[in-house]
Formats: structure tokens, C-alpha cells, sequence
């Protein structure tokens, strides 16, 4: 009976491990996914959960003062099983505040008190700030609560706050060029409470980005007569602030597939653009995102377009742009931005966008973009390319860290890495010669790589900094994309893709919910990509070496599986390319022979240093 019983139990381990991947799981990790809310083949478990928060926000923007006046309400569902004894709120602007530990020098022009809290209710009591059991860094903890916070309860949490807008020193948001308004990370909000780390403690401090829960956004927004408002969600009033004539343009750039300039250069001489009323009140509606923000402006042209996003649904994405007179490239920005929403919607993903519109503001700084649902702030490029690439790469954001909501402040690269990824192949279509690999790996991997500053991508990005941060998540987390593609194919990897973005749409993925949706949907264990490109430290090497009858052996001697080109260059000059895909290094191969099948002699034979610098450059050439 005894052995009965432990061959079933054999059989039974047997069965277990099977599911579970080679690919490394700390055993912190590992006792999440043996639990009920994730699971090993990168579905959310049975009982996933998590809390969401709906905010009811009015503001004010005083231009003369250069400050935002906020009162919002929070409707916080703590649907996780625990009882929380503690409020964690996130005070971004507090980045600013003086004494504020941060991760580069502000001018003290843009250094305040902090965001002023005039009062926080809960559940309308009162709490007092001044207890010294709540605490304060760009997070307010709220620890002497009125009551704990029940399992799948609604918790009511009103706060009455205002902060300075940065004028000098936009770290992501603030005024530019004096009076055009960009506004993020603006309100104070809930932060996350999830199943793998509990409450979110991580501080804001200006270099590693967001991790918010989803939620719905009543928001309005009061500004000066002649302030253009374009914010996250549907404008519900525009009809009431915009004068008839632009808000008819407005309306048919909705419908239209070429663009339309609503706000003309001649609209801006007139001042008749807004309604007349001293302050204007704009209001929106977001549905299910896990941020807001807006912009305001003056002074700036308005080019709209839309595409269909969804040929059954004929869903329609409005896409528009707001620039001043003279941005570089802005003048082609609406179509560009369509073209990249419409790439994104049929090709790669190939998930249909999904919001409603996609808003650039131009903040005429230079270079760089921040995104946020639906809302873009990009600065200029001198080149088209620069450009290009940038829009795609903010537009991408969509997808990556909104729709799928991902902890940016743990794993930047989850985001990044795709919107470094997804510009590649269109950008190549518009600009000739474009390299793929080129503009990022020289600039971001090729001063770190074989040495100890190219990170894993699994080190938590709040635990990083510096250029190898960036390195990181822009370069080699795309790269790592580009060894996934090598190794499953074009279309396996965008039937994955799709495939995780379904399953996490509108909730918090971890690398392992990546990971493991991969294995599953690619029906192979990928830890032998897993393992080296996003948890080991190492190099690329590969050498060639000669063999009998001209036959040319490839070794690889560095850590990481790469795919490679090999020229091969006749001695009648003639040349040929060899591709390999990344495959040829599964089970732990190091060497790849390559049959010499032409009566043709060979003259040399290289290593086209393309796909991740290759550390020794020495044995990448043979001459026969
Ligand atoms: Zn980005």
C-alpha cells in the first residue's frame, strides 16, 4: 500500500513539474504561483484579484500663479482578501517638495512645500495630518485610519489639495514655453495593494515610472477663456467650449481619414476659438484606465484625423496633435500618428487600439516623449526618423503599460521594451537604410556590454540607475524581443503576444505571467531564452573556426543564445549571407557547423556584428 501510494505521489510530482518552467523562480515567487491567484501557464488564477479606485476630480488651473486647485473624491474597492490597517496615497508632486530625496538635481526656482493638503476624509471623517503616526515622502501613509479597511469593501476618500506647477524643471509634466500646460501625476491617488508585494511602499523619485491600479475618471477641468483642453477619455463638453466653427472641424476630423486642421494659424489671430465665459469648464470621461492627465493650451495649432481601428466593428480612433506655429515636423504629426495607431491595430500586435483618441501635446523641449493613456508629451527632433520613431514609441505605450498594466517601477523593460520594439519594422518602410539595431546598441549597449554594468533585466528597475537602467530596458529588453521573435518565428511570436495581451488586458502581469504565457501558447519550455537573456549576467561571443573541406564552425562562447549572419566572400569575389536564428543554440549547443556546399573556394569568411556586440572581435573573421 506504502508504495502504491508513492508512486502516486511520484506520479503526481511527475505531473507538476512538467508545468513548471526550467526558467528561475526565487522561492517567494514561487509560493505566489502555487497559490490561487497566478498560475504556471500564465493564466490569472482562478481567484486573481485586484483593488481598483474611481476618481471624481474637479481642477482648477490658475495660469497667473502658475497653480493647480484640486478637490476629488475616491472610490477605493479593496477587493483583495485581507484587511488593510493602512492607507498608502501617492503625492507625486511631492517630487518637488524641498528635502525630497531624488534622483537628480531640480533648480530651486521649482522647489515648494510639497503638494498642500487642505484635508483628507475618510468614509467623512476628518484625519489629522498633524498625528505624527502618518508619515510623508512623496507618499502619504495614512496610519491612524478611522477603521480598517474590510475585504471587498468600498471605502469613500475625499481630498482637498493644490501644489505649484514646475516652470523650469518638467520631470514628465508642467508649464512650457510659458503657457502651454502639460498635467500628470497630478492628484493624489490610492496606491497599488496587490497579491504578490501587498501595498506598493516604492517612493517617486523621477527616474523610474508608475504602477497604478485601473479605474473609471470623472474629471473637470476649469481653465481661462481661450485654453484649448484635450485630456485621457472623451471630451463630453466640447460642444459647449469650442466656438461652432472649430468644434464642426473637430467633429468631422472624428469621422475623416484625411487630416483636418481645427485650429488654423488664422483661428489663432481671431481669439474666437473657445466659448466666451471668463473660465471655461471642460469635462471628461475615462473608462478603465489606469491613469489621467491633460494639457491646455493657448497658442497652438490643432490637427486632427481618424482611422478604423477594427474593420467588423468599423471602430474609429481619433488621433490629434497640438503645436505651436513653427514645431519642426508637427505639421505631418495627425497623419503619422495615424499611420502608426493603424500599423499597431492590424500588424504588430495586431490588437486593435483601444482607446477612443490618442492626444499629442508638443512640449518643444528637445527630443524624448512621456506617455499616458491617450496622451502623449513629446518634444522635437531634428530628424524625421527621430521623430517617427518617437511617436510610434509613445502610441506603443498604449498597449504597454496601460492596457496591460504593468509595475514600470519594478520592470521598466515590460513597457520599454515593447515600445522599442514595435516602431521597427514601419520606420523601416519610411526611411531607407534605417538599421534596427543600430541606433540603439551603439548608443546603449555597446559601452556596457561585457562588463558588469549590462544588468539582468529581472534586477527591479527602482534598484538600478544610471545609463545602465537605460541600457537595460531599452536595449537589451529589446533585444531580448528580437531573440524571442528569432526563436519562435514572426507569427508564433505575434500569436503570443496577442495572447498575453488578452489574458492581461485591464490587469498587473509579472515577468513570470510573460514568461509563462509565452511557454504555453508556444507549447516549449523557453527558459533557455528566459534564463540567459533576463536573468544572467554575461556577453555575446561567437567565433569561427575552419574545419575540413572549407566546412566553417561557429562556436558560441559567450553566455547569451544569439542569432547570427555569416558573409561568406568568394575567391571570385562573389558573396553569399548566411542567417541563423537563435534556435540553433537550444539545448545548451555551443558549436554550429556549417557544410561548405558550392564547388566555389572561399576566400574569408565574417561575422556581421548585427544583432548584440560581439565582445571579442578578434575571431569573428577566417581567411582560407
Ligand atoms: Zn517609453
Amino acid at each position: 500500500m506504502k508504495t502504491l501510494l508513492l508512486l502516486i505521489y511520484c506520479l503526481l510530482m511527475l505531473q507538476v513539474n512538467a508545468q513548471i518552467s526550467e526558467v528561475y523562480i526565487p522561492p517567494k515567487m514561487k509560493k505566489i504561483y502555487g497559490g490561487p491567484t497566478r498560475s504556471y501557464n500564465g493564466k490569472p488564477g482562478k481567484e486573481y484579484w485586484q483593488n481598483r479606485a474611481d476618481y471624481d476630480i474637479s481642477v482648477e488651473l490658475n495660469t497667473e500663479e502658475k497653480e493647480l486647485i484640486g478637490f476629488e473624491t475616491i472610490e477605493f474597492y479593496n477587493n483583495s482578501p485581507d484587511t488593510l490597517r493602512m492607507l498608502f496615497i501617492k503625492l507625486f508632486q511631492d517630487l518637488y517638495r524641498k528635502g525630497t530625496m531624488i534622483d537628480f538635481p531640480i533648480g530651486p526656482a521649482d522647489l515648494h512645500d510639497g503638494t498642500i493638503i487642505n484635508s483628507v476624509k475618510i468614509n467623512g471623517d476628518e484625519i489629522d495630518l498633524s498625528n505624527s503616526a502618518n508619515r510623508r515622502t512623496t507618499n502619504l501613509i495614512i496610519t491612524n485610519l478611522p477603521e480598517n479597511i474590510a475585504p471587498n469593501s468600498v471605502t469613500e476618500i475625499e481630498i482637498d489639495w493644490k501644489f505649484k506647477i514646475p516652470n523650469t524643471a518638467q520631470v514628465r509634466m508642467g508649464v512650457y514655453r510659458n503657457n502651454a500646460y502639460f498635467l500628470a501625476y497630478f492628484f493624489p491617488r490610492i496606491a497599488v495593494y496587490d497579491d504578490i508585494h501587498g501595498w506598493d511602499r516604492s517612493t517617486y523619485s523621477g527616474k523610474v515610472e508608475f504602477y497604478n491600479d485601473f479605474g473609471n475618471y470623472n474629471v473637470e477641468i476649469t481653465v481661462p477663456q481661450g485654453f484649448v483642453v484635450r485630456a485621457t477619455g472623451e471630451n463630453t463638453n466640447a460642444e459647449e467650449m469650442l466656438q461652432p466653427k472649430i468644434f464642426e472641424r473637430y467633429r468631422e476630423a472624428q469621422e475623416s481619414d484625411d487630416v483636418i486642421n481645427i485650429i488654423t494659424p488664422k483661428d489663432l489671430e481671431s481669439l474666437n476659438i473657445t466659448a466666451k465665459n471668463k473660465k471655461n469648464t471642460w469635462k471628461f470621461y475615462a473608462v478603465n484606465v489606469p491613469d489621467f492627465s491633460f494639457c491646455a493650451t493657448e497658442d497652438y495649432l490643432w490637427d486632427g484625423v481618424s482611422v478604423i481601428v477594427n474593420k467588423n466593428e468599423a471602430r474609429r480612433v481619433f488621433t490629434d496633435v497640438l503645436y505651436y506655429e513653427g514645431a519642426k515636423f508637427f505639421d505631418q504629426a495627425a497623419q503619422i500618428s495615424k499611420e502608426t495607431i493603424e500599423y499597431m491595430s492590424y500588424e504588430m500586435p495586431g490588437v486593435p487600439f483601444p482607446y477612443p483618441h490618442m492626444t499629442t501635446f508638443c512640449n518643444g523641449s528637445r527630443g524624448g516623449g512621456m506617455e499616458s493613456p491617450m496622451m502623449a508629451n513629446n518634444g522635437v527632433y531634428s530628424s524625421f526618423e527621430g521623430f517617427y520613431t518617437l511617436f510610434h514609441h509613445e502610441n506603443g505605450h498604449t498597449y504597454f503599460p496601460f492596457y496591460t498594466g504593468i509595475n514600470e517601477t519594478l520592470y521598466s523593460w515590460m513597457d520599454e521594451s515593447w515600445a522599442t520594439y514595435l516602431p521597427v519594422k514601419l520606420i523601416e518602410q519610411k526611411v531607407e537604410n534605417h538599421n534596427r539595431f543600430d541606433y540603439l546598441w551603439r548608443r546603449y549597449i555597446k559601452p556596457y556590454a561585457g562588463s558588469f554594468f549590462d544588468i539582468p533585466l529581472m534586477i527591479p528597475s527602482n534598484n538600478t540607475s544610471g545609463l545602465p537602467l537605460i541600457a537595460k530596458m531599452y536595449g537589451r529588453g529589446y533585444l531580448g524581443l528580437f531573440a524571442l521573435e528569432s526563436a519562435l518565428g514572426i507569427d508564433k511570436f505575434k500569436e503570443c503576444t496577442i495572447e498575453f495581451i488578452s489574458r492581461w488586458k485591464g490587469k498587473h502581469p509579472t515577468p513570470y505571467d510573460f514568461f509563462y504565457t509565452y511557454n504555453d501558447v508556444a507549447g516549449e519550455d523557453l527558459a533557455w531564452i528566459w534564463n540567459p537573456w533576463y536573468f544572467e549576467i554575461g556577453h555575446a561571443d561567437l567565433a569561427l573556426e575552419k574545419k575540413e573541406n572549407e566546412n566553417i564552425l561557429v562556436k558560441n562562447l559567450g553566455v547569451y543564445p544569439v542569432p547570427f549572419s555569416l558573409k561568406i566572400i568568394f575567391e571570385d569575389n562573389s558573396e553569399e549571407i548566411i542567417n541563423e536564428s537563435i534556435r540553433i543554440w537550444k539545448d545548451g549547443n555551443t558549436e554550429f557547423e556549417i557544410k561548405h556546399g558550392t564547388d566555389k573556394k572561399i576566400k574569408r569568411a565574417e561575422l556581421l556584428d548585427e544583432f548584440y556586440p560581439d565582445i571579442v572581435e578578434e575571431n569573428n573573421v577566417i581567411n582560407f
